[in-house]
C-alpha cells in the first residue's frame, strides 16, 4: 500500500485499505485531504450550494429503530403531523424564497392512507408552483406501486439511508423482524433507481460497533451502487433510545464530526458529480458545521422550514439545532455563513445531480448495444 495521503490522492482508484488510511488522516495528511477534496468540487460542481427546504411533517413512525428518538417505542414526546395547509404553505414558502426544491421527510407509515394522502400533497405542491419546484421525498420503505404513484405525481429525487452498508451492523441497530430488513431497504433502493428517481443513500458515521473497514466499505457501496446523492452525518446518541446503553464506547462528539468531514471529503473524491448533502447533524455538533462541510465537499444544504411549533417534537437526535428559529431568521443566518466559506446559493435552480444525467445516457447507450 502507498503510504502518505499524497501517494493515494495521486493513486488510481483506492480500496479499503487506503480509505481507511485517508480517514485516520491527521495534521498535515489530512489539510491534503481537504484540499484535494475542495479542488475536486470545485472543479466539478463550482460554487454553488443548493438549497432543499426540509419539510419535517410527521413525527409518527412505526418503526423502531434503536438509534432514532421518534421511534415507535419511544412514548416521552409528543407526536404531530402537520395539516395538507401547513405542508403546502411551507411549500409556497420556499417556493416564493427561491428554494429552488423542498424536501418531505416524516417517520415511516405505510397503509393507503398515508400513501394517497403524499399522493395529493405531491399534485397540490406541483400546481403550486407551476411545476417549478422540485420535491424529494424522504418517507422510508414502500412498495415498487407506491414509489411509482409518488413518480408519476411529481417527486422526482428520494432519500433512503442505508444507515451501515454492512448487513451484520445493520442487524445490531435494528429489530430482528421483517419490516426492519436490511435485504428489504437494498430492494427499495434498487427500485427508486429502476423507476427513474434521482435516487440518494447515506449513513450515520460514529455509530456503536463501526469499524473505520466499516466506513470505507460504507462509501465503496455508494460508488458500486452508482448513487446520485448522499447524505450522511454523525451518529447522535438520544437518552430514550436501546442504543445509549453503548454510550461509553463512542468516539467523542468532536471525533465523529471530524470523521464525517472526512467521510464527505473521500465520498467527493470518489465520486465527482454527485450532490452531497451537508447534513443537519453536523450544525447539532458545531454551529459552522455544514459550512465546513460545503468548503470540502458537499454542494447541497436543507435548511429546515418546518413550521417552529412543532420542531421541538422532530427530536431524532438531541440538541438539535434551529429548533427556536423561524424558517427567516434561519435563512438569513444561513446565507451570509455560506459567504464565508466562498460558496454562492443556486437560488431558484433545482440543481440536480449531474451524475444522475450521466448514468441515464450511460444507461440509454448500454440498451441500444443490446438491442
Ligand atoms: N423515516 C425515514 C426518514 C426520517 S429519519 C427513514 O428512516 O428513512 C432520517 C434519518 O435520520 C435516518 O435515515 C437516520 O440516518 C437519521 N437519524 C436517525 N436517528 C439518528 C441519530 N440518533 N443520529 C443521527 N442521525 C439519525
Ligand atoms: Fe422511524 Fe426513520 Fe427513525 Fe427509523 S430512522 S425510527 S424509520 S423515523
Amino acid at each position: 500500500m502507498k503510504n502518505t495521503v499524497k501517494d493515494i490522492l495521486k493513486g488510481k482508484g483506492f480500496g479499503v485499505e487506503e480509505i481507511v488510511y485517508l480517514l485516520k488522516s491527521d495534521g498535515e495528511n489530512r489539510e491534503e485531504l481537504f484540499r484535494e477534496s475542495a479542488r475536486i468540487k470545485y472543479k466539478y460542481s463550482g460554487n454553488k450550494v443548493y438549497f432543499r427546504g426540509l419539510i419535517e411533517f410527521s413525527n409518527i413512525c412505526d418503526k423502531n429503530c434503536f438509534y432514532c428518538g421518534i421511534r415507535r417505542d419511544n412514548k416521552q414526546f409528543e407526536r404531530y403531523n402537520l395539516s395538507d395547509k401547513e405542508i403546502v404553505d411551507a411549500a409556497r414558502y420556499a417556493f416564493k424564497n427561491n428554494f429552488g426544491s423542498i424536501v418531505l421527510q416524516s417517520g415511516e407509515l405505510t397503509g393507503s392512507q398515508f400513501t394517497a394522502r403524499i399522493t395529493s400533497l405531491l399534485r397540490k405542491i406541483k400546481k403550486l408552483s407551476d411545476g417549478k419546484l422540485g420535491i424529494t421525498l424522504s418517507v422510508g420503505e414502500q412498495t415498487e406501486e407506491v414509489y411509482h404513484e409518488w413518480y408519476e405525481a411529481g417527486a422526482h429525487r428520494y432519500l433512503l439511508r442505508i444507515e451501515a452498508s454492512n448487513p451484520d451492523l445493520y442487524s445490531r441497530l435494528h429489530p430482528g423482524d421483517k419490516v426492519h430488513s436490511y435485504l428489504n431497504r437494498l430492494d427499495c433502493l434498487h427500485i427508486l433507481q429502476k423507476i427513474g428517481y434521482q435516487t440518494g443513500t447515506g449513513v450515520m458515521i460514529g455509530l456503536p460497533f463501526q469499524t473505520y473497514e466499516d466506513l470505507a466499505a460504507d462509501l465503496l457501496f455508494m460508488k458500486n451502487f452508482d448513487i446520485d446523492m448522499v447524505g450522511m452525518g454523525p451518529y447522535i446518541e438520544h437518552a430514550n433510545t436501546p442504543l445509549i446503553k453503548h454510550k461509553n464506547e463512542l468516539l467523542p462528539i468532536k471525533a465523529r464530526f471530524d470523521l464525517s468531514l472526512k467521510m464527505i471529503a473521500v465520498l467527493r473524491i470518489l465520486m465527482r458529480d454527485i450532490n452531497i448533502a451537508a447534513s443537519t447533524a453536523l450544525q447539532a455538533i458545531d454551529p459552522m458545521g455544514r459550512e465546513k462541510a460545503v468548503r470540502i465537499g458537499a454542494n447541497v444544504i436543507m435548511p429546515n422550514i418546518t413550521p417552529g411549533i412543532y420542531r421541538d417534537n422532530y427530536n431524532l437526535y438531541e440538541n438539535k439545532p434551529c429548533t427556536n428559529d423561524s424558517a427567516n431568521e434561519c435563512i438569513h443566518c444561513l446565507k451570509a455563513s455560506l459567504e464565508l466559506v466562498g460558496a454562492e446559493p443556486g437560488y431558484g435552480e433545482w440543481g440536480d445531480s449531474v451524475h444522475y444525467f450521466k448514468r441515464l445516457k450511460q444507461e440509454t447507450k448500454y440498451n441500444s448495444y443490446f438491442e
